[in-house]
């Protein structure tokens, strides 16, 4: 069986067991979460999440570049559109991890300057490579966003041996 087919049959199954439709476009529990594509690091999953609690933006390492910011400025736009509020209330957290892949391109100047829209000689301040002096700097550069001002922000590491968290900045 290809993958597709995998996942329409596990849909089918979803649909049929496990459709929630009181769910609600804003996530229950007012949070984002901003996570790496590791699949090992599901923020549903490892934080042990229902359905339709956190909204989630994942990419590569889970960090906070100038399109995760823009990202997060539209989906304030969003959530006023659709007449709720996207502010103070609210929770940003930010999830890195342990053995990221990202450590290995640590060294690709060419890729991670574009990436964090920075001179290569900025690059070492965004900490690729050292998950705890990472999260710290993308949990400042959120709250150094006025265009995010109100919302609260904090900052996890998440160990892939253990399967715990560990706060790095408090909210
Ligand atoms: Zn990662």
């Amino acid at each position: 069986m290809n993958v597709l087919d995998l996942l329409i049959r596990r849909n089918r199954r979803f649909a049929g067991t496990r459709i929630d439709r009181d769910l609600r476009m804003r996530p229950g529990l007012s949070a984002i979460v901003i996570g790496c594509f590791d699949p090992r690091v599901d923020p549903a999953i490892v934080l042990g999440l229902e359905p339709g609690e956190i909204g989630v933006l994942r990419n590569v390492g889970g960090r906070v570049t100038p399109h995760t910011i823009e990202e997060l400025v539209m989906l304030r736009e969003v959530a006023r559109a659709a007449e709720s509020d996207l502010g103070p209330g609210w929770d940003i957290v930010v999830l890195h991890h342990t053995d990221c892949g990202i450590r290995k391109i640590r060294d690709r100047d060419d890729l991670l300057a574009p990436y964090f829209a920075v001179p290569a000689e900025g690059l070492p301040g965004k900490a690729v490579g050292d998950p705890r002096a990472a999260v710290a700097e993308d949990v400042a550069a959120l709250r150094a966003e006025p265009r995010l001002a109100g919302i609260r922000i904090s900052g996890l590491v998440y160990d892939v041996i253990t399967g715990l968290v560990d706060t790095v900045v408090a909210p």
